[in-house]
């Protein structure tokens, strides 16, 4: 493929191929991107139906935590490029891929690898870049663990090294919390792996995702560094409830903030869109995680930016030029499915449209739980706290039901 000089025919031999590892909510944004651009995609998720399988040319159910499975996928449809859009993938034979020249990965495998497990991205930010983190340690044993507390000091929080989302996470104030901790890290790793990281607990005024694109700069030629405007937001139990864009915040914590994520994502390397998290207390800022590809927080660039995360995604991979000029004041909040039930229907929908400002992404997952993320209501403002309002109205005025309740 010419990056960033030519784009073929969908479905025709002149196709631009581009393959989505994941084919969640962000996936499909990112899926639309491309298919905006005129490329042939390709959705791959773990189940039938995924948001990004019903926006996509082609759609394939794999298991992706499989080498041989998603080797094989990946061979059948020679896609240019490779773009891990979670996790839970095989990231060896990513890089396999991307050492054989199957395909490029995106932003490259080595970067895949690095933060598919918050021990290798640790490792990468605090020493090898020296990046300020909160004081942390590793453990395999609740032994381990309580030497790690030790270290670190209370109040800490453990997490599995195999984790996202807040899931099997917990805060720790005591040494009466040591054991229900390491138990409940055990139960909520994406793999049973059984190692846990533990970390100091940063008393942060606040906490944003500063987005990062990199990007090839149609003047120089080269891969640049471009920054979005800094997104705050508000987590319940480890998961993004809601977000806004732009975060107030002094001008040297925002240098600090950039500086780090320039650093974390320059030695990650490729292109793409990086969501750089980091927790912020008056001019002081520490790295807390990075994810190699849209993030969750981000979906409010849906109003808050000339062009969203997951366009700008689209075009950094794709070799061309990015901007990341803001719109304006901008909200998300989520909507969750409140019930566990396949085939729910949204009520309210009408109503919520009907705040000003709003709009709303309902993501058409097959299977609703509690706290599953069905939607995301979006909206803008003449500042952060009327566009948290609106959104806030909008996520309330859309009423998960069940699908066999409605005429
Ligand atoms: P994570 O899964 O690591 O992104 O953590 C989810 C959320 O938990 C973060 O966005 C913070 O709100 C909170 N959190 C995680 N680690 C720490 C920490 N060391 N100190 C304070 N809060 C934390």
């Amino acid at each position: 493929m010419q990056i960033g000089t030519r784009i073929g025919t969908p479905l025709s031999a002149s196709a631009t191929r581009v393959m989505l590892l994941g084919a969640g909510e962000l996936g499909k944004e990112v899926i639309i991107a491309l298919q905006r651009l005129g490329v042939e995609v390709i959705a791959v998720d773990r189940y039938e139906n995924a948001p990004g399988h019903q926006v996509a040319h082609r759609a394939h159910v794999v298991d992706m935590t499989d080498p041989q499975a998603l080797r094989a996928v990946i061979e059948a449809e020679r896609p240019h490029l490779v773009v891990p859009e979670i996790e839970a993938i095989a990231t060896d034979a990513l890089a396999a891929v991307e050492a054989a020249g199957v395909a490029e990965v995106i932003p490259a495998a080595r970067a895949a690898q690095l933060t598919m497990n918050r021990e290798g991205i640790r490792n990468l930010a605090a020493e090898e870049l020296g990046l300020p983190t909160s004081p942390y340690a590793f453990a395999d044993s609740l032994e381990q663990l309580k030497a790690g507390i030790a270290k670190v000091g209370y109040p800490c929080v453990v997490k599995p090294v195999m984790s996202s989302s807040g899931k099997g996470q917990s805060v720790l104030r005591s040494d009466a919390d040591v054991e229900a901790a390491w138990l409940y890290a055990l139960a909520g790793g994406r793999v049973n792996y059984g190692r846990v990281i533990v970390e100091g607990f940063v008393e942060f005024d606040y906490e944003i995702t500063q987005l990062t694109v990199r990007a090839i700069d149609p003047v120089s030629g080269k891969v640049e560094t471009y920054f979005c405007d800094p997104i705050g937001h508000l987590q319940v139990d480890g998961d993004y409830v809601e977000s806004w864009q732009p975060q107030p915040m002094s001008p040297k914590a925002l240098e600090r903030s950039r500086e780090i994520a320039h650093k974390v994502t320059e030695a990650l390397g490729g292109r793409g869109i990086f969501g750089v998290e980091l927790f912020v207390r008056g001019d002081d800022v520490w790295f807390s995680e990075v994810s190699p590809r849209p993030h969750d927080t981000g979906l409010v660039t849906l109003a808050s930016q000339r062009f969203s995360e997951f366009e700008l995604h689209a075009r950094a991979i794709l070799g061309l030029p990015v901007d990341t000029t803001a719109r304006g004041p901008g909200a998300s909040a989520v909507i969750y499915g409140g019930r566990e039930e396949r085939g729910i229907a949204f009520e309210g929908v009408a109503a919520a449209l009907a705040v000003p400002g709003s709009d709303l992404r309902l993501f058409g997952k097959p299977e609703s739980f509690v706290k599953r993320r069905m939607g995301v209501a979006l909206a803008t403002g003449a500042d952060i706290e009327e566009a948290r309002a609106r959104a806030r109205a909008v996520a309330a005025a859309v009423r998960p039901v069940s699908g066999g309740a409605a005429e």
